[in-house]
Order: C-alpha cells, then structure tokens, then sequence
C-alpha cells in the first residue's frame, strides 16, 4: 500500500515545490556548466526549513514523516540534481549525529544544522575502502582527553564548505567494523584538517565533493555514542540515505519522463507529431511503469523510516531499482529528443550525467544485490 501523507504536510512540499520551479529549476544548467557550487541556494532553503526537515522539532527541524520527506526531495532534484545531492550529504551528517550522538552533542550540533546556519558532511569512504568501509585505516587514538585522528578520506560531498564533518575512524585497529567510532570535526577551527580541491566530476557538478587529509585531535565530547558504535550508526544512516539516493533518482526521471512527453507532442515527423509512433509510445510507457514502481518500492521503504523497525532491505530494494530505472528512463527521454537530447540546449545530457553516480554512491548496484541476497540466504 502506498502510504499517504499528511495535510500540513502536503502544504510544506508545496511550498518547496514552488521555490524548486521559481527558485532552483532556473539555475540549474548554470550550476552545472559553470560547476557553482548549490550552496549558494543555502540562505533560501534555509528560510524554508529544508536544511532540518529530517530532524526533529526539538532540535530545530520540520521533522517531515519518512514519505514527506521523500517528497520533497524528490521535488528538488527534478529541480537540481547538485542542490539535491548537497542537502541529502547534509541529511548524511545531521543523521549520523542524531542517531548515534548523545543529547549534549546533538544539542550543541543539530539547531544549527536544521536552521542552515552550519553546514555538514560525512565522510565514511576512504581511497582504499569504499564498498567496504569496515576495511578503513582512518584511526583514532586516545590523547588525553581527546582523541588523535590521522587518515584520508576521500569523495566527501560538501567537505570544501562544512562547518562540521562526521568523521568514521578506528578506535580499535584490531575489531574490524566493531572498532569504528564516528567523532564530529570541525574542520573550520580544527587544526589538521586539510581539504583538496574539488574532484572534477561526471555531472552533479554543484555538488562538490573531496579528499581529507587528517591530522587533528578532537575532545572526547565530540565522539558519537560509545566507542565501536560508529559502524553500526553509518549502516543505519545509509538505510535513510539510500531512501534518499532513490528520491534523487525519481525526482530526475520525472523531470525527464515529463520533458519527453512534451517534446514529443511537439516535434514534427514528415508531417506528424512524433507522439504518434507506437514505438515512441511504448517508450513512455514503459518509462511511466518503471517510475511508478520505483515510486512505490522507495514509499514502501520511506514508511518504515523512524518506527524503529530494520529497513535495511526495503531500503536496498528502493535504491537499486530505483537508480537503475531512472537511468533507463532518462535514456529513453533521450532517444526521444534524438539529437537534440544530447546537446547541451536541453536537459537530458544533464540528467543522465547527474543520474549516473546513483548506482555507484551509498552502496552501489552490486552492493544493493549483495545486501538484498545476504537476506534471502540467511
Ligand atoms: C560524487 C560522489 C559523491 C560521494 N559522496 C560521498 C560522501 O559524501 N561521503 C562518503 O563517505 N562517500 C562518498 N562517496 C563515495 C562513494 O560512496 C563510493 O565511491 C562508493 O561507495 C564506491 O566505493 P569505491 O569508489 O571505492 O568503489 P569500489 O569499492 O572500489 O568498487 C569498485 C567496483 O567493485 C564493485 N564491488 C565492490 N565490492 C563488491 C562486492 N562485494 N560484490 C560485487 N561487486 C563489488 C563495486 O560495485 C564497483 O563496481 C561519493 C562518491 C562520489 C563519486
């Protein structure tokens, strides 16, 4: 069953819907040929609650149920797949924080966070331990009353602009995926913190991501929950996360499906609208079925976010067939356009370069089969 949502709930996606046409949609194309980074649009998202709407109303947010949430970033990345891919990064942070931080530092963190006066990141990935992060070398060693952390990490979405970085590193070498601990940097007052330049990206290129190099002590205060905790919080953010990956991936689709649908009831063929050949119909179909299931499979997953079930299945199911269906959808919307839909005139090119990255980031296609069939066999 596909969940419903709220009245004032509708009310504030509307709203986002609104400033994603007047605000977003319009700057999009220039974020990415001019790789501008999405944080300009921080002030003004800010202002509408956007930047909390995952957290709760005691620390600031708009606390929006799981298919709101969904919702709404949908809406932005059909705007502005960059704008989008640097606010679910934010979610990233604020997340791992609030589920895994005790009350002092989600207090000291999170209003902030939720009004957009600080911004976040989350660095898990390290150059030698993406898909498997457990194998990360980043450690974190007790000093006093702190912590010395020394590492790289690598690809982290917003690090270049963070007030505040979620950093995963070993606090015991030797435990595998139990020595994890997740510590908040702020890279801004921090010594040892240093960031490299922005990656040069396939699309999503107001999203910017980079290298960390570490070398910094933090206070024991800005560790997250108990030592060797850290694995477990990032699993848990990432079966939000991937939710949040396959409310991307729609949201392009759409955008994509819909520029299709009108650009073939426009463009004229010996004499017709191209929208008449059963071929191209079909492609629209096709597009529309794998939208609605992809829809309904992340809606599935999105309901069950906050009631202290495990989703973490649901959640694979939603970003691998969402993620894949986007892209054959995106394609389709394409070969619709022909060769128009691959010049930079129109949006498709964009679309599909911004969509790509949704089966490699959070756990790529392989590791969504993987999770999905470790559940099966167990
Ligand atoms: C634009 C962008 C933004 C990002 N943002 C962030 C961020 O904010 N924070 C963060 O921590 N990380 C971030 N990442 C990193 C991203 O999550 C990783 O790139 C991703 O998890 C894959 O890791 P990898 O690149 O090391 O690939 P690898 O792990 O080296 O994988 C290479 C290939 O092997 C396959 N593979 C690996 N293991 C298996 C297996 N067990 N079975 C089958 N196939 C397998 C993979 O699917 C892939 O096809 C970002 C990356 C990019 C490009």
């Amino acid at each position: 069953m596909i969940p419903t949502i709220a009245e004032d709930e509708r009310a504030v996606i509307n709203q986002i819907d609104r400033f994603c046409s007047k605000v977003l949609a319009p700057k999009a194309a220039q974020l990415d040929e001019e790789s501008l980074f999405a944080g300009l649009h921080l002030p003004a998202m800010a202002d509408l609650g956007v930047l909390g709407m995952n957290l709760p109303e005691e620390f600031g947010g708009i606390a929006l149920s799981g298919p709101a949430l969904y919702c709404a970033i949908e809406a932005i990345a059909g705007a502005c797949g960059s704008t989008a891919s640097m606010l679910t990064a934010h979610f990233l942070a604020t997340e791992s924080i609030l589920l895994g931080g005790d009350p002092d530092l989600k207090n000291r963190v999170l209003p902030d966070a939720a009004a957009g006066r600080t911004l976040g990141a989350f660095a898990l990935t390290e150059p030698q331990a993406g898909s498997n992060p457990a194998d990360m070398s980043t450690t974190a060693i007790r000093e006093g009353d702190g912590y010395r952390i020394k590492g790289a990490k690598c690809f982290i979405s917003n690090a270049g602009a963070a007030d505040f970085i979620v950093v995963y590193a070993k606090t015991d070498p030797s435990a595998g995926g139990r020595g994890v601990s997740a510590f908040v940097v702020d890279p801004k007052v921090t010594d040892g913190v240093t960031i490299s330049p922005n990656e040069r990206t396939m699309g999503l290129k107001g999203g910017h991501v980079f290298g960390i190099s570490l070398e910094c002590w933090v206070p024991v205060c800005n560790r997250l929950g108990a030592e060797g905790t850290g694995f477990r919080t990032a699993m848990k953010v990432l079966d939000n996360g991937r939710i949040e990956v396959a409310a991307q991936a729609t949201g392009i689709a759409d955008a994509a499906l819909k520029a299709a649908i009108s650009y073939a009831k426009d463009r004229q063929v010996g004499g017709h609208p191209i929208a008449d050949f059963q071929g191209l119909q079909w492609m629209l179909a096709d597009s529309a079925t794998d939208l609605a299931a992809a829809r309904a499979l992340a809606m599935q997953a999105a309901a069950k976010r906050g009631t202290g079930e495990r989703y973490s299945t649901e959640s694979a199911h939603a970003k691998l067939f969402a993620t894949e269906a986007a892209w054959r959808i995106a394609d389709r919307a394409l070969q619709i356009h022909g060769g128009y839909g691959y010049t930079r005139d129109f949006p498709l090119e964009r679309y599909l370069r911004d969509l790509r990255i949704f089966r490699i980031y959070e756990g790529s296609s392989e590791i969504q089969r993987t999770i999905i069939a470790r559940g099966l066999l167990s």
